[in-house]
């Protein structure tokens, strides 16, 4: 599942990390959501699903109120070890940009299918009941990224 994040990056050149195999257990799933300052400013939201980091790119600060849609963009698989990432990458890299974590905590779905994700989020600015849903926009990889109800 991490084949599309390495064919991206060049391990000699930038501080991501390389695919890694740290896993939480079941009841201690994980959320992070990294602000990324690369050529647009946008917000990589990432659920540890299935053992890796299912991503999305948001251009808009995240929902963190009912009533807030957000469009956001599936992109490639990250490994778990990409959750405690900070740091610039290089100029003329993938994504070249300086990376911040914006927030991280306890992931916990409660429906994951193809077209629909059911989720609870505890961190520190995100909080609650949150929806992923797909969308006709967005090049077959848009999602809808919403707060449930405050
Ligand atoms: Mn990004």
């Amino acid at each position: 599942m991490l084949e599309r994040y390495k064919r991206k990056r060049d391990f000699t050149k930038t501080e991501e990390p390389k695919p890694g195999s740290k896993v939480s257990d079941k009841d201690n799933l994980i959320f992070v959501i990294q602000e990324h300052h690369a050529r647009n400013l946008h917000y990589d939201l990432r659920l540890e699903i299935a053992g890796v980091l299912k991503s999305w790119a948001v251009p808009k600060e995240p929902p963190t109120e009912a009533g807030i849609k957000r469009l956001a963009i599936g992109t490639e698989d990250h490994p778990m070890s990409y959750a405690d990432f900070e740091g610039s990458i290089p100029e003329g890299e993938y994504g070249a940009g300086e990376v911040r974590i914006w927030d991280k905590g306890k992931f916990a779905p409660e429906k994951i299918t193809d077209k629909e994700i059911l989720f609870r989020m505890d961190g520190n600015k995100m909080k609650g009941e949150f929806v992923l849903i797909k969308t006709r926009f967005g090049k077959g990889n848009g999602w809808l990224f919403f707060k449930k109800k405050d």
